[in-house]
């Protein structure tokens, strides 16, 4: 850990105590850094969340007044504007498509199945064109599509796909405890754990990266999670980013199979389901050529939305590190005009996420009175279209304004504690990267702990902005409010999130309420802006731990910089 070992004198020999009597002091205690404002941060979610700004959705008047408002306030805290064009903004050109697939008709010699749209599978395109065609695309099964240097697990072993269109399971290779059959092995793909080589965004871009013409993903509801209504719901009209390639270097068509329907391609191939299922599940698996083709076309209906990160800069006051950087994310964007509830169709986002747009607010109005002042660099990142897919922070990780290789972690805010005080802090993905050290330093001396998330399965680090960079290799901490609640009752979080999802969660209530405390938000942002302030002031970089799958990631950025 990188905290200095100095802090405890009482356990170092005389001699070792006085030298580090003399060394410069270490990290500036909790006690020394400023407290935030549970009012400040109130009044600002009391205005994002407000029925004037229409939901902030992006591309709406709604977003409009968002930026003019984080900009101003951004300004009001004495930051700089955060884009070296010297404005407040970064673009993010969205394009929102709707994808309409042929039937995929599955070639073996003369013969010929056709496959039905929504039933048996869904089709879309990332490219930003009118329609794409895959024609007599030779078919492969890929097992689960990983390549994953950390566990020695390659699913392709040199088999060129480019051009082909391969199948893929959903999940992390369930790979068995060698002790314990009836477990997963705690030493691959992080055991029950979701890693991100699990998530279907992995396995999208992994064939995008080999050149694969198509992707097609084979539900299964137990592993993934959820029913095939859910992967159909994903055929509705859906936003990408425009970026200036029109997104050709993603495969021409991505999807999903149902597993009825994967069986019986894989049937007419002469292959069994599970037979390969159970042999992907082994290190030894090799993707499978099927001797058949698969041809589809997808037309695709298309409108453009302008939309905006907002960026604010506090530079760095050390002249050899202000060009390196921390950064700090909470999207300011939500659904906008929803389906009404009793006559309400505004969805106010208070907690998702105008309450971390807040408390990221009220923390660069403390930073900038800290004295001293960060050495390196702090950005303000709040960026858009989040609920579209953490679109934003995707277009910041592609066209970085500061370089990635110079930023040393990210701190994401994306909803807040607003049920009162907690002995705890939730950290999803515990143990990721050095920042985790640093959380639970600043912990410790507000006398809290932290705690793992509860569902690792779930894969909920995968699920907000900070992941756009930590798959860039940039250390990235998601912190979630703790469950203790000081003076509560075992079960009172639990009672209170159900109620969250159940009634607010993405629907027009969710508002301000009458019951909310934020003294534990106020101590959590305490806790994010002393991570941030002493990441600025360190000596070394974070890192991430070993067997993070972003490790290497990182290693490389880097090395390719020495
Ligand atoms: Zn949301």
């Amino acid at each position: 850990m990188r905290l200095s070992s100095c802090r405890s004198l009482a356990l170092l020999p005389l001699v070792l105590a006085a030298a580090c009597a003399s060394q410069p002091a270490g990290p500036k205690p909790m006690a020394d850094l400023p407290n935030v404002s549970t009012d400040a941060i109130l009044a600002d979610i009391r205005k994002l969340a407000s029925d004037e700004f229409e939901g902030r959705a992006p591309g709406s008047n709604g977003e409009t007044l968002t930026v003019q408002y984080l900009s101003e306030e951004f300004r009001k805290a004495g930051l700089e504007p955060g884009n070296p064009d010297g404005t407040w903004v970064q673009k993010v050109p969205l394009v929102a498509v709707t994808s309409a697939p042929t039937p995929l008709v599955v070639r073996k010699g003369g013969v010929k199945k056709p496959f039905k749209v929504r039933d048996e599978f869904i089709a879309f395109s990332k490219h930003v064109v009118d329609q794409v065609t895959i024609e007599d695309s030779e078919l492969v099964f890929a097992g689960y599509g990983v390549q994953a240097p950390e566990y020695n697990w390659d699913d392709f072993k040199g088999l060129d796909v480019k051009g082909k269109t391969i199948i893929v399971l959903v999940n992390d290779p369930p790979v068995p405890d060698p002790a314990n059959t009836k477990e997963l092995d705690s030493k691959a793909f992080g055991g029950k754990a979701m890693t991100y080589y699990g998530r279907w965004t992995y396995k999208f871009e992994k064939a995008a990266e080999l050149g694969a013409s198509g992707v097609l993903i084979v539900h299964e509801t137990y592993p993934a999670g959820y029913p095939w209504t859910v992967v159909q719901g994903m055929a509705a009209e859906r936003f990408n980013l425009a970026a200036p390639d029109k997104n050709l270097g993603r495969s021409k068509v991505e999807g999903w199979l149902t597993m009825e329907a994967a069986t019986a391609l894989l049937k007419m191939a002469g292959q069994d389901y599970q037979k390969l299922k159970a042999l992907a599940a082994t290190p030894a698996f090799k993707a499978v050529p099927l001797g058949m083709t698969a041809s589809l076309s997808v037309k695709q209906t298309m409108r453009t939305v302008a939309s905006q990160n907002v960026i604010g800069k506090l530079p760095g006051a050390d002249p050899a590190l202000k060009e390196e950087y921390v950064i700090y994310t909470a999207h300011w964007d939500h659904f906008g005009r929803c389906a009404a509830v009793d006559g309400d169709d505004i969805c106010n986002g208070a907690l998702d996420n105008a309450s971390g747009t807040a408390v990221m607010l009220e923390i660069a109005r403390k930073m900038k009175t800290v004295k001293p002042a960060p050495k390196r660099t702090l950005l303000f990142l709040s960026v858009t279209a989040e609920e579209q897919g953490l679109l934003g922070s995707e277009y910041y990780g592609d066209f970085p304004l500061y370089p990635l290789e110079k930023t040393l972690g990210v701190v994401n805010i994306d909803g807040i504690n607003q049920w009162g005080r907690t002995s705890d802090l939730v950290v999803v993905g515990l143990g990721a990267s050095d920042l985790d050290d640093y959380a639970a330093e600043a912990a410790r001396e507000q006398n809290r702990t932290l705690k793992p998330d509860a569902e690792p399965e779930k894969g909920f680090y995968y699920r907000s902005d900070h992941f756009n960079f930590a798959k860039k290799g940039v250390p990235a901490f998601d912190p979630d409010a703790g469950v203790d609640y000081i003076g509560k009752p075992g079960d009172y979080s639990q009672k209170k999130r159900d109620e969250y999802t159940n009634t607010d969660y993405h629907k027009p209530s969710d508002q301000v309420k009458a019951d909310w405390d934020l003294g534990g938000a106020a101590e959590d942002a305490k806790l994010f802006l002393a991570i941030g302030y002493r990441v600025a002031q360190a000596a070394a970089y974070p890192e991430w731990k070993t067997g993070n799958e972003f490790r290497s990631i990182r290693e490389a950025a880097l090395g390719k910089k020495k």
